[in-house]
């Protein structure tokens, strides 16, 4: 079986990786002054930083160190990439790099563009002429613009004003490929797409349910809040296929007792197979007591969902889920027991064709218990990246609020035009030779894409391909346009001018930037977009140039974003949670029930893609799974007996093979649910069929039915 090289997660381990790193740089004392500085954390949108420094979180704790801030920080503090690299290496070389090496290569430090076999260096001027002249020469509607959540506010505000006001409805972020079903379940479920707690919530809640995510990995200071309400007396629950070293036992670094001696993460830890979530919570909504008067009073949809409840026999529901039925009673029990309850999760749930039933069902197992509209009470999806809630709320989109679209004409005479696509809709667009121009505002779109030979042929059907980035990434290399422009920008703490984030709490930080660490031609995103936008349509409507100036679209997201308008004087009355989101007292009406069917059991193995200790979304920092004992990614992860059954031990070579492609790979045995298969994600995408959940139009990464054998047999 694979063994970790530590016995539990976090810990000296990590203070040894985090000092390494910044003494890696050759300007140790430069990268703690950048780690403290008052900008929002580069990574996760757990919400670091801002105004309070960083390592300090929204609580004013300090400090809240982090393997995951540290590399994203450490990596932006690379040398620039030198010209002579571009003329030696050309894109088949180019394509050969992993994520890691294209991460190494350093900052990208002035304006590229793909010049027959290779990239090229090419001045400002001539690129956004280049980039101009490509969204001029079609019409609106044969372009998208894609967002990362790695933008702050002001530029992913004035991204969408630029493509609604050139008439482009194509408007989409991340989101689409990770989030987008828990924000289309929230929306139904109490109106709102995010999170209704904030972090002071964590601090009072008797019970948390973590399903389908790995905290210790992705978002490791949540972490910390698990051991401290498990220290309150409080409960953790943690609903996983695979069972995940940092959720069993993790040293905070910023703890003397944990570090000395680790601290138990959860208390009760079940392993459903995949697919098993709805099995599972419909289960333990029929085992639990429920809050009748919440239920009666602030509550739709309850009888409804009772007598589909009444057909269903909770043996039946365990054995689909592939729970024993002492672990769910001892669940169920404790659930029960617990006043007050955050259920929290991440892709884990929403990366199937049915990820929106899951959270509808995660829902009302909360609705059912009251755990609801009061503190230490609510739902909350543990978001990826640092700003991609922000860049959602900032429209980018291709719907939006009607409050949000009435201002957005009335202040800009820009009209959102329905019926846009959203980003697996314009890879299918693209696929077809239907897209000319696409404008990449951040992140990897080809990495983060399910069947990657069929994104790579999408993406490279673009007449023109305009990428906003710090550093380069596979993406750039096989997700290039016909014409390829690749254009360097700032870090947050690097710009001249603030900008804001908003966390997964829905509180928006300001971050105050600061100075470029490389010399060269980096410039702000706001100062590209405006330009650019100034080039396409001219100053008829208005001088896009002002658009440039952070105070002023913080004006206009005020104005135009609902529950924004502190953000006018965020700079003198400081940071502020986003109205109408959060729920302490029940103010938001009547919440939904839903009844949601139980997805039949798909035959053999499933897999699921996830992620590393070692990397952030498609972005590796390391080879090593720490975590999971993995020294390499080119390994599948299987149950003991599924392995003993097939023939397969550990550190085989073994072929594991979906309807659209196969790997060879080798064989690590851990502790997963029967008939699960786990592979890094975003290599593994390769066998990842392009199939949606319905609802949310998010890809199924972690329920792709596959085959695995010894290879050669
Ligand atoms: S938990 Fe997330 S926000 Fe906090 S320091 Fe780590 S990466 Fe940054």
């Amino acid at each position: 079986m694979a063994q970790p090289r530590v016995r539990a997660a976090g810990g000296l381990p990590a203070i040894r990786y985090v000092l390494g790193k910044a003494w890696g740089t050759g300007e140790f004392t430069q990268t703690l002054q950048r780690l403290r500085s008052k900008n929002t954390c580069k990574t996760c949108a757990l919400g670091m930083g801002g105004q309070n420094g960083g390592m300090v979180n929204e609580a004013g704790h300090f400090p809240e160190v982090c393997k995951k801030s540290v590399q994203a920080q450490t990596a932006d503090m690379q040398p620039a990439i030198p010209e002579s690299f571009f003329a030696a290496n050309d894109l088949t070389a180019l394509r050969r790099l992993s994520s890691r090496e294209a991460e190494n290569l350093g900052r990208l430090a002035f304006p590229i563009v793909l010049d027959g076999d290779r990239f090229r260096r090419i001045g400002w001027e001539a690129a956004l002429d280049l980039a101009a002249g490509a969204l001029r020469d079609t019409s609106p509607d044969r372009t998208f613009w894609y967002a990362s959540g790695r933008s702050g506010n002001e530029s992913a505000f004035l991204m969408q004003l630029a493509a609604r006001a050139y008439g482009s409805p194509n408007v989409h972020n991340c989101s689409f490929y990770c989030h987008n079903a828990s924000s289309v379940a929230l929306t139904e479920i109490y109106g709102s797409g995010t999170a209704s707690v904030t972090l002071d919530d964590l601090g009072t809640s008797d019970l948390v349910l973590v399903a389908g995510a790995n905290p210790a990995s992705n978002h490791p200071r949540l972490v910390t809040q698990l051991i401290n309400l498990r220290r309150r007396g409080g409960t953790v629950i943690v609903v996983n296929p695979m069972s995940e070293l940092g959720l069993r036992r993790f040293r905070l670094p910023s703890d003397a007792r944990s570090l000395a001696v680790g601290s138990q993460v959860s208390d009760f830890y079940l392993q459903p197979r995949i697919g098993g979530d709805i099995a599972l919570f419909t289960a333990l909504l029929k085992m639990v007591a429920w809050d009748e008067a919440f239920v009666a009073d602030h509550t739709h949809g309850a009888e409804a969902l009772r007598a589909h409840l009444a057909t269903l026999d909770v043996d039946e529901l365990l054995a689909a889920a592939g729970i024993a039925r002492a672990d769910a009673e001892r669940a169920a029990a404790a659930i029960s027991a617990a006043n007050t309850g955050i259920f929290m999760w991440s892709m884990g749930l929403t990366h199937h064709t049915h990820g929106t039933d899951n959270i509808r069902a995660l829902g009302n197992l909360a609705l059912a218990r009251g755990f609801f509209g009061r503190p230490g009470a609510g739902l909350m999806p543990i978001r990826g990246h640092s700003n991609v809630q922000g860049v959602g709320s900032m429209g980018v989109a291709p719907e939006v609020k009607q409050a949000f679209a009435e201002e957005l004409e009335r202040r800009y005479g820009v009209t959102v035009q329905p019926g846009g696509q959203d980003t697996f809709a314009s890879m299918q667009a693209a696929h077809d030779g239907r897209i000319d121009a696409a404008v990449l505002v951040g992140g990897n779109l080809w990495g983060s894409n399910p069947d990657s030979e069929w994104a790579a042929q999408a993406l490279q059907r673009i007449g023109t391909t305009v990428s906003l980035t710090t550093k380069l990434n596979p993406g750039h290399f096989h997700g290039n346009g016909r014409t390829a422009l690749i254009l360097p920008v700032l870090a947050r703490d690097e710009e001249a001018q603030a900008t804001t984030q908003e966390s997964m709490f829905n509180f928006v930080r300001l971050s105050e930037g600061g100075q470029p660490f490389v010399a060269g031609e980096l410039r702000a995103e706001t100062d590209v977009l405006a330009t650019l936008a100034d080039r396409v349509l001219g100053r008829e409507r208005f001088d896009w140039t002002t658009l440039a100036d952070h105070a002023r679209l913080r004006q206009g997201i005020a104005a135009v974003v609902p529950g924004y308008q502190s953000i006018a004087r965020i700079e003198t009355d400081g940071e502020f949670t986003v109205q109408g989101r959060t729920f302490r007292e029940p103010s938001f009406g009547h919440a939904n029930f839903h009844v949601v069917q139980v997805p039949q059991a798909v035959p053999g193995f499933q897999l699921m893609t996830i992620r590393s200790e070692g990397q952030f979304n498609t972005v590796v920092y390391d080879e090593e799974d720490l975590y999971r004992g993995n020294t390499t990614r080119d390994v599948a992860m299987l149950n003991v007996d599924d392995a003993v059954e097939a023939g397969i031990r550990e550190g085989d070579l073994i072929e594991v093979r979906s309807e659209i492609g196969a790997m060879q790979v080798r064989a690590a045995i851990v502790d997963i649910a029967r008939g699960s298969v786990a592979m890094y994600y975003p290599e593994a995408n390769v066998l990842v069929t392009p199939r949606l959940d319905p609802d949310s139009r998010t890809p199924a990464f972690k329920s792709v039915p596959v085959t695995v054998r010894r290879a050669g047999h």
